[in-house]
C-alpha cells in the first residue's frame, strides 16, 4: 500500500507561499499503524525555521487584517469545495497515517469542512454592538480587531479536523496564521496545505512549520507570536499554557481526559450498548471524548456487562482501508505496548478482563499495532488505572448503587472532557447536565462532539484558559475587543 502522494518521502514545510525543505538534522519515521510500513519523513524543524514563518505571517499581517472580512472568507469558500472534491484522496491519507478506518477519516473530514463552513459567516459573527447616546451626542462601541500572528499546535488523533478548529476562523478575522502538525500524521495537512495553495490567499496568510518540541517551545516564546491553540496530553497543555504566558500570550489548551458513562437501569439497553461501544471502540480509543468509563447503577449492572462485551467482542478489527473493517490499529508500536501495560496495571489492581486485547495478531498485518476492544469489570474505584488516560480500545466497568454515588466517580477525576448517561428519565437527566463536572455533556450520546458553531467545551485538566474552539468562542479568542467612545456633535453636548 502506497500513500496517495507516493513520491513524498520528506516531508516539507509551507512558508510564505512556498514549499521549503527543512534543514533539519533529525527527522522522524511516520509509519503506517496498520502495516508498519515507513511512508514519510517528518523534519524536527529548528526555531530558526519557526522564525522564518513567524516573520512571513508578520509580513502578511498589514494587507491580511485590512482586506474585507467579505473578501477574506472568499478563499473559504473555494477550500470547501476543495475539500470536498478530495475528500476520497484525504481520507485515505488520515487512514494510512492515523490507522483510523476511510469510514472514520471521512467522518473527521466532514468536521474539518463543517468548521470552514461556519468560519464563513465571519462577517457576521465578527460584528461588534454599539450604543448611541450614552450622554448627549456620545456613542460608545465595541469593535473586535484581529491579534496578529497566531499559531495552532495540533495533536495525531484528529490532524485534519483539529486543525480546522483553529485555521479558518483564524484568518477569516483577519489574522495570519502558523500551523504545527503532529510530527506522527504530518500528511493530512500537507495535502489539505496544497489545496490552501489553490484558494488564492495571499503568501504568508497560512504557513505549515513541521517538528516537535523545539518547535513548539519556539512558537511560545516567540514575541510575535500572539496566541497560541494547543491540543494534546494535558502535561504538554500545561506545559504550553504556562510556557507562553511568559512572553504574554493568549492561549486555549485543549488536555487529556477520561470520560465517564452513568447507565442507569431504566436506560434503552440495546441503543446505550450500541453507542457507548461506538464511543469506546471507535478510532480504536483515541478520541478524546471516547467513554473509558462506564459506570452502571443497580441491575443495569449485570445486563449491560452482557451485552457490551458481546457489542465489543463482534468489532471486526484490521487494516483502515479494508472493507468491512470497523476498527483500526492504535498509532504506534510504543502506543500499542503502553496500552497493554496500562491493561496489566489495571488487571493487578484487582480488575477482571472479560475481553483481553493484548497479544493481538491480525492476519496479513503482523507488523501492525493492533490492540483489540479490551472490557475490565470491576475496576476499583481508587485504582490508580481508574483516573488515568489510557487512550486505546478500553473501556472499564464499575458499579455504583445510585447515581450519587455515580457521580462521584467523576467529581474524583482530574478531568473534565465529557460526561454521559444512558437514561430514560428527565429528571435523572436534568440533574446529571446540571451537576456533572465536565464541560460536553451527552445524554444518550456517547460521543458529545459540539457541531462547528458550538465551542468545543473541556473542564478540569482537560483545559487550559477560557475561551475554546469553534463556535462564538473562536471568534472572540481570534480577536481582541476594543472601546470606542466617539463625540461629534457640538450643538447636542455641551459648548466650547
Ligand atoms: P501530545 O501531547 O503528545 O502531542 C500534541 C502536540 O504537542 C504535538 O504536536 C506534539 O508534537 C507536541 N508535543 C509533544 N510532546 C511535547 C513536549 N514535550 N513539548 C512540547 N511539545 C510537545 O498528544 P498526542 O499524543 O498527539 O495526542 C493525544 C492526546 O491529545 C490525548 O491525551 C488526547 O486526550 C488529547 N486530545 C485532546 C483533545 C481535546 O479536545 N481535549 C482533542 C484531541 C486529543
Amino acid at each position: 500500500m502506497t500513500v496517495a502522494t507516493a513520491t513524498l518521502t520528506k516531508v516539507p514545510n509551507f512558508i510564505n507561499g512556498q514549499w521549503i525543505d527543512s534543514g533539519a538534522s533529525e527527522w522522524i519515521d511516520v509509519t503506517n499503524p496498520a502495516t508498519g510500513e515507513v511512508i514519510a519523513q517528518t523534519p524536527l524543524c529548528s526555531a530558526a525555521e519557526v522564525n522564518a514563518a513567524v516573520e512571513a505571517a508578520a509580513a502578511a499581517f498589514p494587507e491580511w487584517r485590512r482586506t474585507p472580512p467579505q473578501d477574506r472568507i472568499q478563499p473559504l469558500f473555494k477550500l470547501k469545495q476543495l475539500l470536498e472534491d478530495h475528500v476520497d484522496d484525504l481520507g485515505r491519507i488520515l487512514t494510512q497515517e492515523n490507522g483510523k478506518t476511510l469510514t472514520e477519516a471521512k467522518a473527521e473530514l466532514r468536521r474539518a469542512i463543517e468548521n470552514v463552513e461556519v468560519a464563513c459567516g465571519i462577517p457576521m459573527m465578527m460584528q461588534g454592538y454599539n450604543l448611541e447616546d450614552v450622554t448627549p451626542g456620545v456613542d460608545e462601541m465595541q469593535i473586535r480587531q484581529p491579534l496578529g500572528v497566531v499559531a495552532a499546535i495540533v495533536p495525531f488523533n484528529f490532524p485534519a479536523m483539529v486543525s480546522y478548529w483553529f485555521l479558518p476562523y483564524a484568518i477569516a478575522c483577519g489574522n495570519t496564521f502558523i500551523l504545527k502538525p503532529s510530527e506522527r500524521v504530518p500528511l493530512s495537512m500537507h495535502r489539505a496545505f496544497e489545496l490552501l495553495e489553490k484558494t488564492g490567499l495571499p503568501k504568508g496568510v497560512v504557513n505549515l512549520v513541521n517538528g516537535g518540541k523545539e518547535v513548539v517551545d519556539a512558537l511560545c516564546d516567540h514575541p510575535q507570536v500572539r496566541a497560541i491553540s494547543f491540543v494534546g496530553s494535558t502535561p504538554v497543555a500545561r506545559h504550553v499554557y504556562t510556557r507562553s504566558a511568559a512572553s504574554g500570550k493568549r492561549m486555549q489548551c485543549q488536555g487529556g481526559a477520561k470520560n465517564h458513562v452513568i447507565v442507569l437501569p431504566d436506560a434503552d439497553m440495546e441503543l446505550a450498548t450500541q453507542i457507548i461501544s461506538d464511543s469506546a471502540f471507535g478510532c480504536a480509543g483515541q478520541r478524546c471524548l471516547a467513554v473509558s468509563v462506564a459506570v452502571t447503577i443497580g441491575e443495569a449492572q449485570e445486563t449491560f456487562r452482557d451485552s457490551i462485551a458481546h457489542a465489543a467482542s463482534s468489532i471486526r478489527v484490521g487494516n483502515g482501508l479494508d472493507a468491512g473493517i470497523q476498527m483500526g490499529p492504535v498509532i504506534t508500536r510504543e502506543s500499542k505496548q503502553r496500552i497493554e501495560s496500562l491493561i496489566s496495571a489495571g488487571v493487578g489492581e484487582g480488575a477482571k478482563p472479560i475481553l483481553d486485547g493484548r497479544n493481538t495478531k491480525i492476519p496479513k498485518y503482523e507488523s501492525g499495532n493492533f490492540v483489540t476492544p479490551t472490557i475490565l469489570d470491576g475496576l476499583p474505584s481508587n485504582s490508580q488505572l481508574a483516573n488515568t488516560e489510557i487512550f486505546g480500545p478500553v473501556l472499564s466497568l464499575v458499579h455504583a448503587n445510585s447515581i450519587d454515588e455515580a457521580m462521584e466517580f467523576l467529581r474524583r477525576s482530574p478531568y473534565g472532557n465529557q460526561a454521559s448517561l444512558f437514561t430514560t428519565s428527565g429528571s435523572a437527566a436534568r440533574k446529571f447536565r446540571y451537576e456533572a463536572p465536565a464541560g460536553n455533556i451527552g445524554i444518550n450520546i456517547g460521543v458529545a462532539a459540539p457541531m462547528a458553531y458550538f465551542p468545543f467545551s473541556g473542564w478540569k485538566e482537560s483545559f487550559f484558559g477560557i475561551l475554546h474552539g469553534q463556535g462564538r468562542d473562536a471568534v472572540e479568542f481570534f480577536t481582541e475587543s476594543k472601546i470606542v467612545v466617539e463625540r461629534w456633535s457640538r450643538q447636542e453636548t455641551r459648548k466650547f
